[in-house]
Parts: structure tokens; sequence; C-alpha cells
């Protein structure tokens, strides 16, 4: 319908909900997906991806939708076997979920680009909307805690985001390179989305790779994010602790500081409405809605009336 191009620049949960909104709105034809790769970490001698497969497995319909990660109808017969054969398996990976991780790591050995694995995971799994990896290379989240270092599975799987956390990693990303996919898909962009992901580790690896921040500051697009909080709370997950460990408020003011260099537009809670003079204050342009998303209808709602207000506030600026 539209000549629009939308980018998504989306996490796991929170990303895939706002994906699957696009895709089944007007503006699916419109829209291609930038996920994160720097939750990606080795199992088994297998490549995960939790993030990425999160987004094709959401948009495929094969997620299990009460976890809101991996596969539906899933069991776990390898994981048994390999837990009784004495390896540690606190990273719950079911038989279906291992194919992918197989074909994946199979395919990187042969050489082949992440971007084409995702893509062919993608067709796999009838799965319609572009998902752009922001680089091929290997970029992985880090947390320091007072256990040291941990890889962010460990930390968010093993440790159940319990230690605190003194300080954050992207480990590899000021020399991982952005695909020219991402950049040219950032470029020709009329508008940029900011999912309700966690801004540290999702939406703050992929920014974290050289050249997707230039190409978003010179693509000219209206960028408007989702706040991941809903009355000052994360619906799931450590965003809030992430926050405070990057000595950011846990409020829309906190969300609004980690992506002030490039925003136009932030979109809060019915919830958070307080909020909303400061944010003007600032020069935002802020959406006031409901922004939980449990149905299908729930998701094309709030995407439908982020972009409407994107294209209509883009149009009054070149207005
Ligand atoms: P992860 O990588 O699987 O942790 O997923 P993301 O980074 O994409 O998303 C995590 C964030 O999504 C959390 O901070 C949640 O608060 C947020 N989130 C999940 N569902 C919703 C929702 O329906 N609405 C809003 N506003 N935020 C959500």
């Amino acid at each position: 319908m539209s000549e629009l191009t939308i980018t998504l620049l989306a996490g796991g949960v929170g990303g895939a909900k706002a994906a699957e909104g696009l895709a089944a709105s007007q503006y699916a034809n419109a829209t291609q997906i930038i996920g994160n790769v720097a939750d990606d970490e080795e199992f088994h001698g297998l490549w995960v991806s939790p993030d990425i497969d999160t987004l094709i497995y959401s948009l495929g319909d094969q997620i299990d939708r009460q976890q809101g990660w991996g596969r539906k109808n899933e069991t776990h017969q390898v994981l048994s076997e390999l837990n009784a054969l004495g390896k540690e398996t606190w990273m719950t990976l079911g038989d279906l979920d291992l194919a992918t991780h197989i074909y994946r790591t199979e395919l990187r050995k042969q050489g082949v680009r992440p971007t084409y694995i995702a893509q062919r995971l993608a067709t796999r799994h009838g799965v319609t909307l572009p998902i752009l990896l922001p680089t091929d290379d290997v970029v992985q989240t880090r947390v320091q805690t007072k256990q040291g270092w941990l890889s962010f599975q460990e930390y968010f799987v093993r440790e159940r985001c319990q230690p605190e956390v003194s300080a954050i990693e992207y480990s590899g990303a000021n020399i991982a390179k952005a695909t020219p996919e991402a950049l040219s898909q950032l470029t020709k962009s009329d508008v940029i989305v900011i999912a309700p992901s966690n801004p540290i580790v999702s939406i703050g690896a992929i920014l974290a790779v050289s050249g997707i921040q230039e190409a978003i500051a010179k693509s000219g697009a209206y960028v408007i994010a989702i706040s991941p909080l809903i009355g000052g709370k994360t619906i799931k997950g450590p965003a809030d602790k992430m926050l405070e460990s990057a000595g950011k408020s846990i409020d829309s003011k906190g969300i609004y500081q980690c992506y002030s260099s490039f925003l136009h537009a932030l979109v809060i809670d019915d919830a958070d409405r307080n909020d909303v003079p400061w944010l003007h204050d600032q020069g935002v342009d802020v959406l006031v809605t409901n922004t939980l998303m449990k149905s299908t209808q729930d998701k094309q709602r709030l995407m439908t009336k982020v972009i409407e207000f994107a294209q209509s506030r883009r149009n009054l600026r070149a207005a």
C-alpha cells in the first residue's frame, strides 16, 4: 500500500511482539527487521542465536506462546540424554530447536554468512518479513557481577538475573562490521521503530555495532521508540536492573536517555502519562496509549497506531 520504508529494531520477546504487530498490519510489505545477535552463545558445540530464533519462531507461529521463546510442541530428549552424560543443561534447548542450531552451526562452519542463514531459517518457517542482522561478525554481551564477567546467557538463564550488575560490555562490537543489508535498509528508511525491547542488552547491542548509529542519524528517518516499561516496571526480564546499572532512572526518562541522540518520539503506556511534561520539555514527541500486547489484535493495533503517529509527525516536520 504505502511507499513508506519502515525498519524495526528488535530484541527477543518484546521485539517479536512488535514484529508480529507489523506483520499483521497494512505496513507488512513496507517493513524489515534488524535483530539482535549479541545474546548468541555456543552450547554443546552449537551456535545458538536466541533473539533471532524468537523472531523467526514468533513470526512463523512456531513459538511456545506461554514461554515467549522456544518451539511449541517441543520435547527435550536430547537434553535429558546430555544431562545423563553429566553435561550442564541449564540452557533449555528442545529437540526441534536443536535442529535449528545444528543447521546454523553447520552452515557457519561452511563459511555461509549468518545473514543468509537467518534468511534460510526464516523461509523454512514461512516468515515473509525480512530479518536482517546488524553484523555477520561475533558480538557478545557480557555482564560484570560480583562473580566476575558472565556471558549474557550465564547471567540471564543460569543465574536468573539475580547478581547485581556493575557493568555491561558488547565484546567485539567495536571491530564488528555492520552488514550492507542493515546499513542500506536504515539509510533508506522513512520511519525507524525501536521495539519495546531491553534498551541496554537488546537495542543497545544493535546500536553498538559500528556504523549502525551513524546510519540512523544520516537516514533522515523519523525515529520512534516504544517504552518496554509499563507503570515504571518491566513486564519480564532485567531491563530495570540494567537501566539502573547504566545510571538511568527506571521510567520513561531513562528510556528516552538511552536513545536521546537520535530519537524523535517515545511511545509510553497510559500508566506512565505523568512523564509527558518532562518528555515534552526535552523536545520529543510523545504518544500515550495502551502498550501492553497480549493478543494479535493488541499487537496490530499498537503498531498501526505507532506508524500512523510517526507518519503524521513526519509529514508535519516536512511541511
Ligand atoms: P528479550 O531479549 O527476550 O529479553 O526481549 P526484548 O529485549 O525484546 O524485550 C524485553 C522487554 O520487553 C522487557 O523489558 C519487557 O518489559 C518488554 N515487553 C514485553 N512485552 C511487552 C509488551 O507487551 N508491551 C511493552 N510495552 N513492553 C513489553
